[in-house]
């Protein structure tokens, strides 16, 4: 079968209709009210390439490549896609397909009636395996020409490097990965939101929603503080019912994409949902709980009076905290080397001594790699190892974030651990106290799983609580924890792992190529995230990092690379790649992911945000209107100039405390011997972070902090009751930050009621 209705699949049909289309056929099938679509099957794909020939030779091209050579990997991928693209899809095929579109404008009663067409690929033996994120998806796709158009790049972003990548990695056989594609009704929301079909915090069998005007995005994007309800499920009794005043929505405009834009002033204090609408809502969230059987987290819309389900997904963490033993290493051996805990949980295994890149094979898995300091051209081997060791460093420089986002413990900054621990000896480490124990433990294995746990935690705040992210494959962990989005997305981890320095592309004149790079790498996690919202921080580069880098040997060297040519200043000296940034960002824009914002970093004036912004002009995407530009407060001029930053213009600041210390108590960060006078709570630091925020506050600017101190919980509840508006966290903290910014949001509270009674 070519084209299969949502109606008829159900959740089984996963190796025809890949996941996504599938949970939408049992929704469909259950009577749940979704927007209405098809899925070209997996089977249509497989036929289109076995009977054009094609499979054939994209097998050989497959085959004769090596994928840790990006160069080769990303001219295999485009050579691919573009066979696919070029291949004629055979004349039954799209008569059938385009059957089923003018059937679906038919049923909608519109001609050339919008459409979002997304990937849902599937393995043949496996076709549980997730490959959410790995292909493409495209929003507003219009008229038979365009949905053919869409289907086929569909096909084709099967083979994206990346996807290929992914694959070869976790030993999918690419011939048995088949692609299905799901053509839906776009739906035109006049107002929606998201619903609980219990109480997520205390497991009440009482329906908690949340609505606000137009399309769902300023729900889930915490662009509006939504209307709150709640309605008891037993007698549908409204019990409460809590109307706040509803700024900006998100509309379609006249060529069908989706624009933020201010609530008319009339309709920001008015109630969303009417009591009979309320009612059918929780009618149907209990419809939902019933067919799967467990409470259910949803998103709804209303189109014309019409309520449906865009999507249902289990609750999955009520009541299942697994908390991390706080003495877990108290019975191991004697301690051998002592340094910074980098990334929590507990490793074992063999030492390997890595104190050159041509080492790096030594690494097996699950050996404890110890080195002087990671770099970029380390992460593959860095994924092998189950923990990390460094001799330099300090909890923000390369090793700590990387091995925070690969989830493995690390101790860095031990001095001469090279020198002290002995090749192949066992040895245990807690990246949690930063020691690492003679001898392999046999407890090790719970304890690191016991960290590896990021299930979104069950509470909702009014501070977003979001995440950072460097390497896209972590972003979908990350968004596992039901992250408000990503209030950090670090560039330069991006490019470092791609291989070859972004000057390259720019002096081989392949800027499209360096666009291409980056719009992928950050589509990824736009997908992961969507539609949270994502700050991408344009390149900071310092030059001792990317010098390793393919066309990294001209970087200068700098005395001081910490204070030297990194962040804005660079790239305005740079301007080629940052015009490349911020086409890539633009291009996902035009994509439909219209949640990416822009951030500069490590900017020390006001003239560097004004410049960034016209080049941003410069290609026609204009700052604040197509797209949220915000700045880093990393430099103290920038904390105490913040009033003339907000002059010229920004949409959100976000803290970066990792360098706003090392720049405010002259303590290089990366220097462990300077390690114990670097503390984020220098009482200097703090008055330049309640400053900034309470400036930003005054002037209705969102701030929020993703430096190393937004991922510390005392430090987190001191920036909530200065009334910070988001927090960035690594994914390992964000449960815990998240229950530290409930219960400062709750003492704000009843400190305030308190008061009154006095
Ligand atoms: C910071 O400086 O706090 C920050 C988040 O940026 P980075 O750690 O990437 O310098
Ligand atoms: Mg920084």
């Amino acid at each position: 079968m070519y084209v299969v209705k949502f109606e008829d699949l159900n959740k089984s049909d996963i190796g025809i209709a890949g996941g996504k289309g599938a949970n939408l056929g049992e929704l469909t099938q259950a009577g749940i009210p979704v927007p209405p679509g098809f899925v070209v099957t997996a089977e249509t794909y497989e036929k289109f390439m076995e009977d054009s020939g094609i499979n054939g030779q994209v097998m050989d091209i497959l085959d004769k490549i090596d994928i840790n050579d990006t160069k080769e990997l990303q001219a295999a991928a485009e050579e691919i896609k573009s066979l696919i693209i070029a291949t004629p899809i055979p004349d039954d095929m799209t008569t059938l397909i385009i059957e089923a579109y003018n059937q679906l404008c038919q049923r909608v009663d519109e001609d050339d009636t919008d459409v979002a067409i997304r990937s849902s690929a599937t393995a043949e033996d496996l076709p549980e395996a997730s490959f959410a994120g790995q292909q493409d998806t495209f929003l507003h796709v219009s008229g038979n020409d365009e949905v053919m158009e869409y289907i086929r790049k569909c096909w084709a972003s099967l083979f994206e490097a990346r996807a290929i990548f992914y694959r070869e990695e976790n030993n999918f056989e690419h011939s048995k990965v088949y692609i299905a594609v799901v053509v839906q009704k776009m739906a035109n929301a006049d107002k929606a939101g998201v619903m609980f079909t219990v109480n997520p915090s205390t497991g009440e069998e009482i329906a908690l929603i949340e609505g606000s005007w137009g399309l769902g995005e300023s729900v889930v994007s915490g662009d509006v503080t939504p209307d709150n309800y709640q309605v008891d499920k037993k007698n549908n009794e409204i019990v409460n019912v809590t109307i706040s005043d509803k700024k900006v929505m998100y509309t379609n405009d006249e060529d069908g994409t989706s624009v933020k834009v201010e609530v008319p002033e009339n309709m920001r204090k008015e109630r969303v949902l009417s009591d009979e609408e309320l009612i059918e809502l929780t009618e149907m969230g209990k419809r939902v709980q019933a067919h799967y059987g467990e409470p259910m987290d949803t998103e709804w819309a209303f189109e014309k009076g019409n309520l449906f389900l865009l999507q249902a997904r289990p609750i999955t963490t009520l009541g299942d905290d697994v908390e991390v033993a706080d003495d877990e290493s108290s019975d191991l051996g004697e301690v051998i080397v002592r340094g910074l805990g980098a990334s929590p949980g507990m490793a074992s295994g063999k030492v390997k001594i890595v104190l050159d890149i041509d080492e790096l094979d030594k690494i097996k898995d699950g050996d404890i790699m110890v080195t002087t300091m990671t770099t970029p051209d380390m992460v593959p081997a860095m994924r092998r190892a189950s923990g990390i060791v460094t001799d330099e460093g300090g909890v923000t420089c390369h090793a700590s974030i990387i091995s925070r986002e690969l989830g493995i413990p690390c101790v860095v900054g031990t001095g001469d651990a090279t020198g002290t621990l002995k090749e192949n000896s066992g040895v245990t480490l807690d990246g949690k106290k930063g020691l690492v124990f003679e001898g392999i433990s046999e407890t090790k294995e719970e304890a690191t799983q016991a960290t590896a746990n990021v299930e979104a935690a069950p509470i909702i705040t009014v501070t977003e609580v979001k995440a950072n992210v460097s390497m896209p494959e972590a972003a979908e962990k990350a968004a596992a924890t039901g992250a408000d989005g990503v209030g950090l997305l670090r560039t330069e981890h991006l490019m470092l792992t791609s291989g070859v320095h972004p000057g390259k592309f720019i002096s081989d004149g392949r800027e499209d190529e360096l666009i291409d790079t980056i719009a992928d790498k950050v589509q990824i996690v736009a997908d992961a995230f969507y539609p949270k919202p994502v700050w991408y921080r344009t390149l900071d580069a310092p030059t001792d990092e990317f010098i390793t880098l393919e066309g990294g040997e001209n970087e200068p060297e700098e005395h001081n690379p910490m204070l030297g040519w990194r962040g804005i200043r660079r790239e305005l000296d740079q301007p080629e790649i940052l015009k490349c940034e911020f086409k890539a960002i633009q291009k996902l824009h035009e994509k439909g992911y219209t949640n990416i914002g822009i951030m500069i970093p490590l900017s020390q004036n006001p003239e560097e945000l004004k410049q960034a912004k016209a080049i941003c002009s410069s290609i026609g995407f204009e700052p604040h209107k197509d797209v949220d530009f915000g700045m880093m407060v990393e430099i103290p001029a920038a904390a105490i100039m913040i009033d003339e930053y907000i002059k010229v213009g920004i949409d959100f600041v976000s803290l970066g405390t990792n360098d706003l210390t090392q720049y405010t108590l002259a303590v290089d960060r990366n220097n462990e011997f300077v390690a114990k006078h670097y503390s984020e709570e220098h009482p200097a630091v703090m008055k330049l972070i309640e400053r900034t925020i309470r400036k930003c506050a005054e002037a209705g600017v969102t701030c929020s902090i993703c430096g190393q101190a937004g991922s510390v919980p005392h430090i987190v509840e001191k920036l909530v009751a200065f009334g910070i508006t988001s927090v960035s966290s690594n994914t390992d903290a964000i449960a815990d930050v998240r229950k530290t910014v409930a219960r400062a949001e709750q003492k704000i509270i009843l400190d305030a009621a308190r008061k009154r009674l006095e």
